[in-house]
């Protein structure tokens, strides 16, 4: 197995950041009524892309020929970032993930982690990232804090990544997962969006990685989103998926579900790493939503299948007052709707492309 030499190798370099953190969650906030919607549902989670570049063209994520970019200006500044972020820790978000496009394009990404990790009462910080150019950021940002890294990665196969990412660049994700390994960054995800008749031939090769490394292995359905050909033929149902995978693995078996979290967890006895699924598309985790997002253009979007949208960035601009902009953002939050829009109206619906979210 390519990966397992890690083991022994295995640096825990990353332990006294963490250690300042864990002291620093003791006077963590509890969650205001700003961040609680309709449903009482308490928004401790905040997703923010930093940019909307990426070095990539992944087919499901956006058009071939690329989205329009705005200009720089038009994009948050480093400042601007940091002061939302306070603002929304200071109401109780614990845990904010840097996003994008792909976040490590964005050449203050370290300093950016670097003042997210001073922030009291942040408990995790996490990046998700296709891992092309991240391996030799990754020792800086484990010291910085990073908690947690999401790292995309859906074929194992070089000419297939060349197919589905419209880029090379296999070896640079697999540096960057082995990196990650050797740190010790303290939760490592993969992330595969299965797209059937494209990489559903891999699941058990991946289901693999989990067998011998620590990580969680998540299969995410395929979502529509402008510009990206999605066909309801193409997504594969995480039931299917499960049911494949118990042909080989008949103990697999749920891990119980923890509150906010988006993904089924499931793990086979004896194996290193887990399994994960996001069901968005055939089974929505609406109910146990404790997520928001702040596009790169500063809008906060209270659901990533919702067009509703406010721009903080204005508001910090105009330099309106702190507490006006929570009247503000609690206002969208109580907007918040109960449920997306279901299988049969989603692809109808206009939305940014995915890369304008973050995922
Ligand atoms: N560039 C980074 C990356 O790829 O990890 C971060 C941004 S990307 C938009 C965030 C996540 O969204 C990735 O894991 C990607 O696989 C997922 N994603 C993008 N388009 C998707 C789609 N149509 N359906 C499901 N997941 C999608
Ligand atoms: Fe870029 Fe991530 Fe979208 Fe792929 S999924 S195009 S890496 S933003």
């Amino acid at each position: 197995m390519f990966l397992r030499r890690l083991y022994s190798t295995s640096l825990r370099t990353v332990s006294e950041s963490n250690a300042r953190r864990w002291a620093a969650i003791k006077n963590a906030k509890p969650i205001s009524h700003f961040l609680t919607d309709n449903y009482n549902r308490k928004h401790d989670y905040l997703r923010i892309s930093i940019t909307e570049r990426c070095n990539l063209r992944c087919m499901y994520c956006m058009p071939e020929e690329g989205v329009p970019l705005q200009p720089d200006s038009q994009i948050l500044s480093t400042d601007e970032i940091i002061q939302i972020a306070k603002m929304f820790v200071s109401q109780g978000v614990k845990k904010i993930r840097l996003t994008g496009g792909e976040p490590t394009v964005r050449k203050d990404i370290l300093e950016i982690m670097d003042r997210l990790n001073q922030i009291e009462g942040l408990k995790e910080i996490c990046i998700t990232s296709n891992g092309i150019a991240l391996h030799r950021k990754l020792p800086k940002l484990a010291q910085s804090g990073l908690t947690s890294l999401n790292l995309s990665l859906d074929t194992l196969v070089e000419g297939k990544f060349t197919l589905i990412t419209r880029r090379n660049g296999l070896k640079n994700v697999m540096k960057s997962l082995e990196t990650a390994l050797q740190l010790g960054i303290p939760k490592v995800k993969l992330n595969i969006v299965v797209v059937k008749g494209l990489n559903d031939d891999e699941i058990m090769n991946f289901v693999k990685l989990a067998q011998f490394y620590p990580l969680e292995v998540r299969f995410i359905e395929y979502m529509p989103f402008d510009g990206n050909k999605w066909e309801l033929e193409k997504v594969m149902n995480y039931q299917d998926i499960i049911k494949l995978i118990r042909e080989t693995h008949p103990t697999i078996e749920r891990v119980a579900h923890k509150h906010g979290e988006t993904s089924k967890t499931y793990q086979i006895p004896g194996f290193k790493g887990k399994l994960g699924f996001i069901t968005s598309m055939t089974d929505d985790f609406c109910k146990d939503c404790t997520r928001l997002r702040i596009t790169s253009d500063g809008n906060l979007k209270v659901c990533l299948f919702g067009n509703d949208e406010v721009s903080l960035r204005d508001l910090i601009r105009s330099n309106v007052d702190e507490d006006e902009i929570l009247q503000v953002i609690g206002k969208t939050v109580k907007n918040k709707k109960e449920k997306h829009a279901g299988l049969d109206e989603l692809p109808k619906m206009a939305n940014r492309p995915m890369i304008l979210i973050g995922g």
